[in-house]
């Protein structure tokens, strides 16, 4: 079978058929796109159609090829952790902005917020806590695969922080409502780190209440929401009594990000 036909027969979107093709066989995809007449071996083909299977049950093809970029970065992703989407990126660069010399990343899952954060500004303090010990071993990886030192803890929230205060917090928790529709696209990852009670808010009603106790003073907490939700997080913010809170929006428009600051 040829480059063109394998791709055709596939009946997946041509890019994605591309980019599993050319893992398969080891070449670039511009190769690919150059030589659509090239005779694939049988392995190639075999190997080829086992991910096509699998990307037709709905596995995202992150899981399939075992990465996933983030802010410029390749990172090993599995099931035990979601896959990192464009839009968190806005934590990074928000992160960034404040410089703090100490950052917290609550629920790191694939430790790809705290490994952007640490490979642009390698003079701040990370400490990264996930409470699935599968999901802090990929993140371990991930940073160590990047020469980075980030401390990982394992553990619930602020749980294994005790005592411990940062200039900056910052969470992607879950925020998914129990209910969403959407769930059924995201089966392939791990429910845990996606869905969050009736509204979608318990995690981040579980952070923003012991977020105080954990910041420096002036320091940030910035906190990923999803569509529709950053009023209630304002709200919760300025519960918790912090100040200049405020939302920001991702590239796609959408209400993403909501912070506020300690006195
Ligand atoms: N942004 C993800 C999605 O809905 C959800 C991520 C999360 O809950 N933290 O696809």
């Amino acid at each position: 079978m040829k480059v063109f036909e394998a791709i055709a027969a596939s009946e997946i979107d041509a890019r994605e058929a591309r980019l599993l093709l050319a893992e398969v066989c080891g070449f670039s995809q511009a190769a690919l796109v150059a030589s659509p007449e090239q005779e694939i071996p049988y392995e190639v083909e075999n190997a080829f159609f086992d991910f096509i299977k699998r990307r037709k049950k709905g596995e995202p093809v992150a899981y399939i090829l075992g990465r996933k970029e983030f802010y410029g970065l390749e990172l090993a992703v599995n099931p035990s952790v979601l896959i990192p989407r464009p839009e968190t990126e806005l934590l990074v660069d928000l992160t960034l902005e404040s410089k703090p010399a100490s950052v917290l990343d609550l629920g790191t899952g694939s430790g790809a917020i705290g490994i952007a954060v640490k490979f642009t500004r390698p003079e701040t303090r990370v400490v990264a806590v996930d409470s699935d010990l599968s999901a802090l071993m990929t993140a371990r990886r991930n940073a160590a695969k990047l020469n980075l030192e980030i401390d990982f803890r394992h553990g619930r929230w602020f749980e294994p922080v005790a005592g411990e205060r940062f200039e900056l917090i910052v969470s992607n928790p879950p925020y998914v409502a129990s209910g969403d529709p959407h769930l059924a696209h995201l089966r392939f990852e791990p429910q845990a780190a996606l869905v969050a009670g009736a509204d979608g808010l318990d995690c981040i009603r579980d952070i923003v209440k012991t977020a105080s106790a954990h910041l420096l003073p002036g320091g940030w907490l910035l906190l990923e929401h999803g569509l529709g939700q950053d009023g209630a997080v304002r709200k919760l913010l300025a519960g918790a009594w912090l100040e200049s809170v405020t939302t920001w929006p991702d590239l796609a428009g959408i209400a993403r990000v909501t912070g506020g600051k300690l006195k």
